[in-house]
Formats: C-alpha cells, structure tokens, sequence
C-alpha cells in the first residue's frame, strides 16, 4: 500500500516508532533477526535464572518519556531500580549517591519491548540483508532470500555500522553519515550460584549495584570490570537463586575481541573477585558464560537542546533511528524512533 511502513530491527527504536505509527492507523510491519524483540533491552532465559545481558536500568530526562514510563510503571512492566547504586575506588566500597531516578524492566528487562510490541506485527528470526527499490516501492531480502513487500517507506532502526550495509547501495551521504557513528563493543558476563553471596564488611547484603572506577594507576583497558549487578535482588526477580552480570570496560572489550567467551567470564569474574574486601570469597559458580555485544555503546551524546534532529530520512523513502543517532541511553533510542515515527506519521497523506 502507498503508506506502508516496514521497520528493519524491533529494539527500543523500532518499536518506539512502530508504535508511533500504528496509533496513527498506519500500517507498519518489522523485522528483527532475534528470536524475539528487544536488542540491547534483551534478558536470557538461563537454566537457574533470568539475566539482563544488556541494559542494566534505564534513566528518565525527556518528559515526553518521563510519561511514557510512568505509564508502563502503573501496568507493572517497570520499577525503580536499584534503591542504592555502590562505587568501588581505591578507598573500597562506598555509597554512590546522586538524584537521578532509574528504572528496570520487571521481571525482567525484556518486558519493556515485550509491552512495546503489543499491537504491531512484527516478523522474528528474520535478518534482512539487502533493500531494492523497485517501481512499485521498497522489497526487503532477507537471509533465506526471501522477500518482503512492496514497501513506501523503510526505517532502519540497527546499529549505524550494520545499517550502513544496508544503505551502501542506495543512498552514499546516508551511509557516510551511518559510517560517522562508532558504535563501540562491549563484553557481558553472567554467573550463577547455587548459594547466596557472602557478606561484605561494611555493605548491606541486599546491595544490588556497584560501579568499578578504573585504578589510578591503570590503563582503562587493562581493567576488566566497569559494573555489576545481581540479578536476584531485582524487582520480580526474588525467587530465583543468585547471579550477577558482568560488564566489561569498552577498552578493555575492544582490546580483547578475538577471546573465547568462558575466558572473558573468568577474567570478569576474577577481577570482581579482586575488588571485594580482603578475606571474602565467591563461591565456585554453577553457570558461567559471556556474550559480545560488537555494537553495544555509541560514540554520540546528546548535546541538550542542541540536539534536535535525533534520526535521518532521505527523500527516497528511507529513513534511519536508533541510538547512533541521539547518544547512548535506552531514553536516546526511544526519543530517536518517537520522534522519527511521528514524523513519518505527519506527513502521510
Ligand atoms: P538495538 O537494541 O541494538 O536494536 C536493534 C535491533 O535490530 C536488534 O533487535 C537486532 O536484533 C536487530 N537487527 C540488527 N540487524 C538486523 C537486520 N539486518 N535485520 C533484522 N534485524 C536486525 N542504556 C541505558 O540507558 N542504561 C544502561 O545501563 C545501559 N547499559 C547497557 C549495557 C550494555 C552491555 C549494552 C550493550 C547497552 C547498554 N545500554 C544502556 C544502551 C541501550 O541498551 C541501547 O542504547 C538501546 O537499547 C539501543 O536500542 P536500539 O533500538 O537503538 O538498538
């Protein structure tokens, strides 16, 4: 149809602007290569427990977000999360205190896209590889070189660097701009416990968050470890036995692309071992693993109100949304995909 829209990637940005869309009656369709919706929002379904492997919690600036959350908190698919956020310098570990308010998704992070993909249609398990713009609109190619269409309009709401293979082919100043954002790698780590953690000294034993500063002395990229935080003392999360996830510095990932992904859970979790107090031990996990993010965090902040074209459209139908394109929060990506559907929804006939 003349006003269709398909929407290649259903993370927080695809599926903010695939709602944009639909509550204007227009017909949108997406497509994400995972198993289900989510991207960096996603959680993995472990044998012992739930883990967020990517966002850990998001924060609220914008009020149009501010309102858009408030309402996802009032049908239980967010709580505010962590109560308390702890900081380990070399002083050891103290309180992190500041104002901003954070939120998780319960009971896990992946309820924030599975509440934003009520609604839409969307295709999963589906990568799409190549775009042709034909007489009667956008095809899609997709892995098994099948192909989705005709389409007027496609949003590509993907890290910038796969975006821009996209877009090679049909749009050069689109892909320069795709090529401008670095989206830099990160490594996430999870372990599980048949026991409880011991106590720490000094801490309360439901802390739920800590922060790693780099040593003093210490190159960023020869510290492993940036944050963790236990998934158990999550909202919803009570009932299962305890993990952590793990994530790594981006310099340290960047340097330590090409190891194996038990090496890097044992390195993480051997450098947390290192900042606890002195005496306490970790148990031996019953679950280790790790998974590398290659696009995990991009080199763009939003600059306040300066800032006020946080996605790109060409006048060929394409248009582009996601993180890269504001700065790198959860907040960024469903400001960016908003923004961008209510746009496209405006200027349909
Ligand atoms: P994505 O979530 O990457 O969505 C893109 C989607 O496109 C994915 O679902 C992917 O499967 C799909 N896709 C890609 N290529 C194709 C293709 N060719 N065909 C079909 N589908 C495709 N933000 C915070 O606010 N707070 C945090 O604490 C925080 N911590 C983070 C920790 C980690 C380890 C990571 C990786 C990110 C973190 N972020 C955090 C950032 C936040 O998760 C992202 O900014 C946000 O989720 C990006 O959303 P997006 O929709 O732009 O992209």
């Amino acid at each position: 149809p003349h006003d269709s829209t398909a929407i290649i990637g259903a993370g927080i940005a695809g599926l903010a602007c695939g709602q944009a869309l639909h509550s204007a009656d227009q017909p949108v369709r997406l497509f994400d290569k995972g198993r289900a919706p989510g991207g960096r929002m996603s959680s993995r379904r472990l044998p012992a427990a739930v883990v967020d492997h990517g966002a850990q919690f998001f924060s609220v600036r914008d009020s149009a977000f501010r309102r858009r959350v408030r309402d996802w908190q009032d049908a239980g698919h967010v709580a505010t999360w962590p109560d308390t956020l702890w900081q380990v310098d070399e002083k050891g570990w103290q309180r992190h205190r500041d104002d901003v308010e954070r939120f998780i998704g319960t009971p896990s992070m992946s309820a924030v896209p599975r509440r934003l993909a009520e609604g839409l249609d969307i295709v999963t398990a589906t990568r799409i590889e190549r775009l042709a713009s034909r007489d009667d609109g956008w095809w899609l190619l997709d892995q098994h070189q099948q192909q989705h269409g005709p389409f007027a309009r496609v949003v590509i709401a993907i890290p910038t660097p796969q975006a821009a293979a996209l877009l090679v082919d049909h749009e050069p100043a689109l892909t320069e701009a795709c090529e401008a954002v670095i989206q830099r790698p990160c490594w996430t780590a999870w372990a599980c416990f048949d026991a409880p953690l011991p106590s720490l000294p000094g801490v309360d034993d439901d802390w739920q968050a800590v922060r790693l500063d780099p040593g003093q002395d210490r190159a960023p990229a020869a510290d492993p470890l940036r944050f963790v935080t236990r998934n158990d003392h999550k909202p919803g999360r009570h009932e299962q036995g305890e993990s952590l996830s793990l994530l790594a510095r981006l310099e340290w990932s960047e340097a330590n692309l090409a190891l194996d992904a038990e090496a890097v859970a044992r390195q993480l979790l051997e450098a947390f071992h290192e900042c606890l107090p002195k005496g306490v031990t970790l148990p031996e996990p019953s679950d280790l693993g790790a998974h590398l993010w290659r696009y995990a965090q991009p080199n763009v902040f939003a600059a306040g109100e300066a800032v006020n074209l946080d996605y790109r459209r060409s006048s060929t139908g394409l248009a582009l949304c996601g993180d890269g394109w504001r700065g790198p929060r959860v907040e960024d990506a469903w400001l960016s995909g908003h923004h961008l559907g209510e746009a496209l929804a405006a200027d349909t006939p």
